[in-house]
């Protein structure tokens, strides 16, 4: 789950990191009276969940209250690469000396933490890699070890950071390093972090993306709620499907989210659209079959719905039984195909046979299967 800035900042600042005093404004009046409480100069910024927005018009200085009233008036409800802007966050103008980047995520491939740091902050990451990536000092943590100050100083120094920054980034590395593990982060970026005028070090922007696995750790509602999600993707959220809503016709149900991203793979090769990405996860019980089943046929771009399931420790005669007892339940107007295969999947399969038919089709493999359900799906244009 990626947060806006300015919950990134409040996440931020509970764990120390030094951030500007703002306050979030749904309205032109609501910034005004942001502004006058935060005291001015202000920077007004577009809360949306995707960055740039300083490129976009998003992110702009204001003196007084006109300005805020100006640039409010045009940053609310403007539209930033495909987001509108509900929510603009106000804070104290910050006086900028220096502008760096620092960062850490999970490198897969060596199985340890990476942190990122570079002088030339400001701009996107992705280009300082692209035209200067010697400007970037990386430094790969063991989770194990964790990160020490004596490793944060080294690594400030490495990066070529203004001696006057050194302790005011140390400090903050090693709080952005909690944030990460202990705040159960995937990503923590700032960028640019800031040194100030002052000599103040400082976190001018936040991006956050937590680990949505660890929800249950932590008091996340608020941030829950302002996740754009459109109507399905809520309704799946509700019902504790892991759902993505895509644009296309073939409706995708299947168990484990490796064989929900090849069967959106299959559907594709067989010339299909696949409408989203679900995955039921373990069991089967016919509830979430209902569940699922309804969230995709109220999707009115779905002509067809393709159920691909392998049982594993899930066997076959109970995913049978779940899927035909919601079928039972609810009436469901999209043709339906199954796959089924893997453990006890014969037994699955003779239990479903009875109940075949125009509106309940079975293919023995997962590639037949993606080829009916895209056929299906062209036939009911
Ligand atoms: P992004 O474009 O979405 O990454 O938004 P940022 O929060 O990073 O802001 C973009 C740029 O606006 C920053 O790199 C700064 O140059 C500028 N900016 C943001 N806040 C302030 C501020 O308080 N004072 C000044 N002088 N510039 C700011
Ligand atoms: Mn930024």
């Amino acid at each position: 789950m990626d947060l806006l800035e300015y919950q990134g900042k409040q996440y931020f600042a509970s764990f120390g990191i030094p951030v500007s005093e703002g306050r979030v404004a749904r309205t032109v009046e609501e910034a005004v009276a942001a502004a006058d409480s935060v005291g001015y100069p202000v920077v007004v910024k577009a809360q949306v969940h995707v960055g740039g927005r300083g490129k976009a018009g998003g992110v702009k200085l204001a003196n007084d209250a006109d300005e805020v009233r100006t640039h409010a008036g045009n940053i609310l409800g403007m539209d930033i690469k495909g987001h509108t802007v509900n929510i603009v966050w106000i804070e104290h103008a910050s006086d900028i000396a220096e502008e760096y980047y620092a960062s850490f995520t999970l490198d897969r491939s060596v199985k340890k933490y990476l942190g990122m740091l570079s002088a030339q902050g400001g701009v996107e990451i992705e280009a300082v890699a692209e035209e200067t990536p010697d400007a970037i000092a990386k430094i790969w943590i063991d989770p194990v070890d964790g990160l020490s100050e004596q490793q944060c100083r080294d690594w400030v120094k490495a990066a070529k950071l203004n001696p006057q920054a050194e302790d005011g980034a140390v400090e903050i590395l090693g709080k952005l390093y909690r944030t990460y593990t202990e705040g159960d982060a995937d990503l923590v970026e700032i960028n640019p972090l800031i040194l100030r005028a002052d000599g103040a070090v400082h976190a001018l922007d936040a991006k956050v993306t937590l680990d949505n696995n660890a929800d249950f750790r932590h008091e996340w509602d608020e941030y829950q709620q302002t996740q754009v999600r459109d109507e399905r993707e809520e309704a799946a959220f509700n019902a504790g499907l892991q759902y993505v809503g895509l644009e296309g016709n073939v409706g995708i149900i299947a168990n484990g989210a490796g064989l929900a991203m090849s069967t959106l793979d299959v559907v594709n090769q067989v010339g299909g659209d696949p409408a989203n990405f679900l995955d039921v996860g373990g069991g089967a019980d016919a509830d979430k079959f209902v569940a699922a089943l309804t969230i995709i046929d109220n999707d009115p771009r779905v002509r067809s719905i393709f159920i691909n399931i392998f049982g594993g420790i899930t066997r076959g005669e109970e995913v049978a039984n779940g899927i035909i007892a919601a079928l039972d339940r609810i009436d469901i107007a999209s043709p339906i195909v199954i796959r089924l295969d893997g453990t006890n999947a014969d037994e699955g399969r003779r239990l479903l046979e009875p109940h075949l038919g125009e509106k309940l089709q079975m293919a023995p493999t997962m590639l037949e299967a993606a080829r009916k359900a895209v056929e299906l799906a062209g036939a009911a244009n």
